[in-house]
């Protein structure tokens, strides 16, 4: 008895510093609309970096002709194709190629990274089409999605700050990206031009417009989270006589970044926050430790240093608030028998394991049990213990979509979409709402059914179910990879 209450109470506990009424959702709001806005105002202004991508033109369906696309930000990159007929957004013909990047050129040279990448670009384009042989002499234009830290010069430039996700090579590390790569494949004798190099939320951004003329912004929420959105060039304080042709410019967010004190923590953030591997020091458990290997999580727990919201929300961590969790309860009674070591090891509940338990509709709760069992190395847990843990990933879960719908708001309320007149406020009856489009993508949104019903119920509450009506979330695939090509299309010179 004494046990199950003290196990409810960790979860109460939880609950509480969970919480997320839509009061302090609304703040949460408003928090995001002002650090955007400070983040514009002046260079480190906010944590919010705001940059410029210099993408001013949108894809609008008018496009037309063959582009090629590069994604590289991963363990896989692919090359793609796509042909564009002009009218209605048609797009009438999408290859695509995946290839893992061979371990060792992550750390290699840029010149034998960027070899690589051009010499598979060649074949692809070599295959063009039906797989007859094609001429290689008229120029072509390519988008480049390189999803990591750059800093923009122009919408086809920029010089790369530092890697991550496990590449590490010292002599790119200040270069310019779009020219390595162009003399990679002029040495490939391959006739083809960078017009834009992107990340993958422009993309994202690109690809929903193009079908959707009212898409305004774009939202990733997979293992990481971020978000761009087309902002007026006159409100980018920080870049003064900014000149666009559209009068408008994407700016990238980096919002995984994005933090305030209205953000309901608990102690497991803090935990996750600090780096720590485990909450509580756990000096005690079985000797068969050493047969795990967490060293493949090490640059997780790096990584975990730098980022704010995003832990709160994306799949990346997810599985580890809810482990940090059952760990706990594991320490403090002993419902679970004496603490299993797996449950000391950092990010050993994969996100969709841990969505898996949530989302048990067996009367039994089979698959929790099950996981528990094999991944957790907790057998044998009883029926009332499980829907525990189901109960731990719900507000988990439930926090993380409620907080990335008040961080879409956020957007909508800095650029006056949000029904409320902007920033400088404004009766709502006086305010005619535009329809808006918002392109979304990432694993947790498209695959995790209780976190997209979540965000969708969150979002409504914030703003309103009559403003809401005219905010749309529209699903896009592959934006990192087409979104670039169709950018590649809209900043090229032949369309
Ligand atoms: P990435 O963000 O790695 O480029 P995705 O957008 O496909 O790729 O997102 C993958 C992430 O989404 C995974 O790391 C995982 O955290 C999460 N995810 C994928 N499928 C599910 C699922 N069924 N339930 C919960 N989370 C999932």
């Amino acid at each position: 008895k004494r046990k199950w209450r003290r196990v409810v109470g960790v979860l109460r506990e939880l609950e509480e510093s969970c919480e997320t009424t839509v009061g302090r959702l609304k703040q949460v709001v408003d928090a995001m609309a002002v650090e955007m806005h400070a983040g514009l105002a002046s260079e480190g202004g906010s944590k919010l970096k705001m940059l410029l991508t210099f993408v001013d033109k949108l894809p609008n369906g008018s496009e037309k002709g063959t582009y090629y696309a590069l994604d590289l930000g991963g363990t896989n990159f692919r090359v793609l194709r796509i042909q564009l007929g002009g009218t209605g957004s048609s797009i009438l013909g999408y290859d695509v190629e995946r290839q893992p990047i061979p371990q060792e050129l992550m750390t290699s040279t840029s010149e034998d990274l960027f070899n690589f990448v051009a010499l598979s670009l060649k074949d692809f384009v070599e295959r063009e089409g039906d797989g007859t042989e094609i001429s290689l002499d008229r120029r072509r234009d390519l988008g480049f999605t390189f999803s990591f830290p750059v800093k923009q010069i122009s919408v086809s430039s920029g010089i790369l700050i530092k890697w991550t996700k496990g590449f590490a090579i010292r002599d790119m590390v200040g270069k310019e990206v779009a020219g390595c790569l162009e003399q990679a494949l002029t040495r490939q004798g391959l006739n083809m031009r960078v017009t834009a190099l992107v990340n993958d939320t422009v993309g994202t951004l690109a690809l929903g417009h193009y079908h959707d003329a009212d898409t305004v912004a774009a939202v990733i929420i997979g293992t990481g989270t971020n978000a761009c959105y087309l902002e007026r060039t006159d409100a980018i304080i920080k870049c003064q006589g900014l000149l666009t042709t559209t009068g408008a410019m994407v700016i990238n967010m980096e919002w995984g970044n994005f933090w305030s004190s209205h953000l309901p923590r608990t102690t497991y953030d803090i935990d996750l926050d600090a780096g720590s591997p485990n909450p509580n020091d756990q000096v005690f458990c079985c000797s068969f430790c050493f047969l795990i290997d967490i060293t493949p999580w090490k640059s997780h727990i790096i990584k975990s240093l730098l980022q704010g919201f995003e832990k709160m929300i994306s799949g990346m961590y997810l599985g580890d608030i809810v482990r940090r969790v059952i760990l706990r309860m594991s320490q403090e009674t002993d419902i679970f028998g004496p603490v299993s070591c797996r449950l000391l090891v950092p990010f050993i509940l994969r996100t969709p394991l841990m969505a898996a338990m949530h989302e048990d509709d067996s009367p039994e709760l089979k698959e929790v049990g099950r996981i528990l069992g094999e991944i957790l190395g907790i057998p044998d847990v009883p029926l009332k213990v499980r829907k525990l843990i189901v109960k731990v990933c719900d507000v988990v879960t439930r926090r993380a979509a409620r907080l990335a719908a008040a961080g879409i708001a956020g957007i909508l309320k800095k650029i006056g979409r949000d029904g409320s007149g902007g920033l400088t406020g404004g009766r709502r009856s006086d305010v005619k709402m535009k329809r808006t489009a918002v392109a979304i993508e990432g694993g947790l949104y498209t695959s995790y059914t209780m976190f997209r019903e979540y965000l969708n119920e969150a979002l409504t509450e914030i703003l309103g179910e009559e403003v809401a009506q005219h905010v749309v979330l529209k699903v896009t695939e592959d934006g990192s990879g087409i979104g670039a090509a169709l950018l590649a299309a809209s900043h090229s010179s032949q369309s």
